[in-house]
């Protein structure tokens, strides 16, 4: 049998032939060309991608981040009965370099902090409908009380899963300073190359953090794609370094889990200042042009559950928010909640008191 990676270089090899063959297709009208991380030469087929960030599984779910066992069990057969595959981050990496193409109905599962419930619960779960997916470690937890083990974290990629960095000690990146956070994702990523056959290639935020600093340092840290909680599924109009994810948590009724498998994202594009600016004021504008069909009135903004003020130019796609910032991190949210949902979110920072 092929080992994963050999799959994988197969598939890149299909992928190639395939191209080769019948072209690329035609372009989606919602990639940003500007995109710098989309070779000029490739041209992606377009992909919803429904990511989700699961903790740790209990039989009785109590605290906010256990999601129940029998959930994650209708949650799996969900995907299963929509006709999801699972993809690795690896393979998500892959795709945004245009190195290979995705399953038609890709769905990635992701799991933070490195429970040993990984393992123990929702690996078996999802054996059975042929599943994989990633763990995120936070290096220095690994062997902990509860905790996967380094045993136990080899025997989760023998078996194809994606081993990525959630940094050493869970930083917050917004507040740590440049300095802390490269030795964090770069100690992380050191220690886990170190423990496992093949390579650290993802990076999932602590509490979905980063700001523009913490981008350029991911990637100067060696790390081919990086995941935060932001809304939405993930598509090729994704910079890979903000590849959003769908935070399950103790709760979520299978409605809520239903719609955002068929939500897509809502397009913003050229968004001024960019995602994770920090800004020294309260009250900043940011700029974006809606590239989706619907109308901007539509859409609801929000900053912490409170609306933000929407200026919408003459041609109907140029807006302007007006947000009102807390100091520290912030998330502006974006929803449309028409047919189908559209969702999408970002970080900024304030850093004025
Ligand atoms: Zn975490």
């Amino acid at each position: 049998m092929p080992t994963m990676r050999q799959w994988g270089a197969l598939l890149a090899l299909c992928a190639i032939a395939m191209i080769a063959a019948y072209g690329c297709g035609r372009k989606p009208a919602d990639v940003d060309a500007t995109t710098p991380s989309q070779p000029e030469s490739v041209e992606l087929q377009p992909r919803t991608i429904p990511v989700f960030c699961y903790h740790a599984m209990e039989p009785d779910a109590s605290g906010t981040y256990e999601v129940a066992t029998e959930d994650f069990k209708e949650q799996l057969a969900a995907m299963n009965e929509a006709g999801y595959e699972t993809v690795t981050p690896t393979q998500l990496a892959d795709y945004y370099e245009g190195k290979a193409e995705l399953p038609d109905k890709p769905v990635c599962i992701t799991f933070d902090d490195g429970p040993s419930s990984i393992l123990t619960v929702s690996k078996p779960l999802m054996d059975e409908y042929g599943y994989i997916g990633a763990a995120f470690l936070i290096s220095t937890s690994v062997g902990g009380e509860d905790n996967l083990s380094w045993d136990d974290v080899r025997e989760l990629e023998a078996a194809g899963w994606d081993i990525g960095s959630h940094t050493a000690c869970h930083i917050h990146a917004t507040r740590v300073s440049g300095e802390k956070c490269a030795e964090e994702l770069e100690a992380s990523k050191a220690t886990i190359d170190d423990e496992i056959e093949g390579e650290c290639v993802a990076l999932a935020y602590p509490y979905g953090l980063y700001d523009e600093e913490t981008l350029d340092i991911t990637k100067d840290a060696g790390y081919r794609i990086a995941f935060t909680i932001d809304r939405g599924p993930a598509d090729q109009t994704d910079d890979p370094f903000l590849v959003p994810r769908e935070m399950v948590v103790n709760g979520n009724s299978l409605r809520t889990f239903g719609r955002w498998l068929a939500q897509e994202k809502l397009h913003l594009e050229e968004i001024d200042p960019p995602r994770g600016h920090r800004f020294d004021m309260s009250t900043p504008q940011i700029t974006a042009r809606l590239a989706d069909d619907i109308a901007a009135s539509e859409i609801e903004f929000t900053v912490a559950g409170k609306a933000i003020d929407v200026d919408v130019a003459e041609d109907g796609v140029t807006l302007t928010l007006n947000p009102e910032l807390s100091t520290g991190a912030n998330i502006i949210r974006a929803n449309y909640w028409g047919s189908p949902q559209r969702e999408t979110s970002w970080v900024v920072v304030c850093d004025a008191d």
